[in-house]
């Protein structure tokens, strides 16, 4: 376990990742009733962008540090995750010096009696982690491996809330685990948001990716997936990450009409080549299995 996420903090992938996260959980807010969230790769929480390991690579500085004070009124939207990221740093008006990772960001947005259980194994990482949430009764940080953690904690009692599942991506084979931790989820809490994030360099093993994923939700009887792929570049050399994705199973009916019209100025603005694009899909879901 060599990924610390403390290197690629609030890059672009955070920021379509958790801008996505964001608007799900205002989504669940409209109703009353409780909800949970389960993180099951959280991270270490609170970045500080001077941090050694931030300031290392900067990738901040091509994400959040494109966005945050964007004045282009299309970004609307996403005020939930910019009201966020302002908050853990002093408020509107402050200067960009943290930033939350999805466990920071969740229990931000949680109301009373929503809660969380962020499970993090790396153990530094989840040393931080646990200290963040230290006094905080919503916040249950775990150190289970995600995938157990992915059963062990579903169903939630509140039988209403999101997964978030953000594997490090540093082994092969993670779409596959990705595809099979899905199952596992939706074997046991089918009318959960499940929120997958996976990683663009070569588009082929994304496309198979997707139909897996298609598979898995139809044949749950999954009705709505949405992927939403942010290339910050056109995919000309695999070896390098030309952007990510977000795949969305039982996507909140609102999310789509709230992301798609962000495309152009989302990818003008998070660009780090030409073509650079929001690709917002519906997959096509079918209960035998079958991926058209
Ligand atoms: N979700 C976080 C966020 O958005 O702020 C970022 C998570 S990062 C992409 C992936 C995390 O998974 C890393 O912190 C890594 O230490 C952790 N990790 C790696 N293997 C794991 C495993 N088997 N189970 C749980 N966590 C794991």
């Amino acid at each position: 376990m060599n990924y610390r996420h403390a290197y690629h903090a609030g890059n672009f992938a955070d920021v379509l990742k958790h801008a996505v996260l964001a608007l799900c959980l205002e989504h669940l807010k409209k109703k009353p009733s409780p909800f949970r969230v389960v993180d099951t790769h959280a991270g270490a929480g609170l970045y500080q962008l001077d941090a050694r390991e931030t300031e290392a690579t900067g990738e901040w500085r091509d994400g959040i540090g494109r966005l945050f004070g964007a004045t282009d009124r299309v970004f609307g939207a996403l005020k939930p995750y910019l009201d966020e990221v302002a908050r853990v740093n002093g408020g509107a008006g402050s200067a960009l010096t943290s930033y939350p990772g999805s466990p920071v960001l969740t229990a931000g947005l949680l109301r009373a009696g929503d809660t969380l259980i962020a499970n993090e194994l790396q153990p530094d990482d989840n040393k931080r982690l646990a200290k963040h949430f230290a006094s905080d009764r919503q916040v249950k940080v775990m150190a289970l491996d995600g995938w157990i953690a992915l059963k062990s904690t579903l169903p939630p009692p509140e039988k209403r809330g999101l997964v978030l599942i953000d594997p490090p991506f540093e082994q092969p084979g993670e779409f596959q685990r990705l595809a099979e931790g899905l199952k596992n989820g939706l074997d046991r809490f089918r009318s959960g948001i499940y929120v997958l994030w996976y990683p663009i360099k070569d588009p082929k093993p994304v496309q198979r990716f997707q139909r897996t994923i298609a598979e898995v939700a139809g044949r749950a009887g999954i009705e709505t997936a949405l992927a939403l792929d942010l290339l910050v570049r056109a995919p000309r050399h695999p070896e390098v990450l030309n952007g990510c994705g977000v795949l969305v199973i039982n996507p909140p009916h609102t999310l789509e009409r709230d992301i798609a019209p962000l495309g152009p100025a989302l990818a003008r603005l998070l660009q780090q080549g030409p073509g650079a694009e929001l690709i917002c899909r519906r997959l096509v879901l079918n209960k035998d299995g079958s991926s058209s």
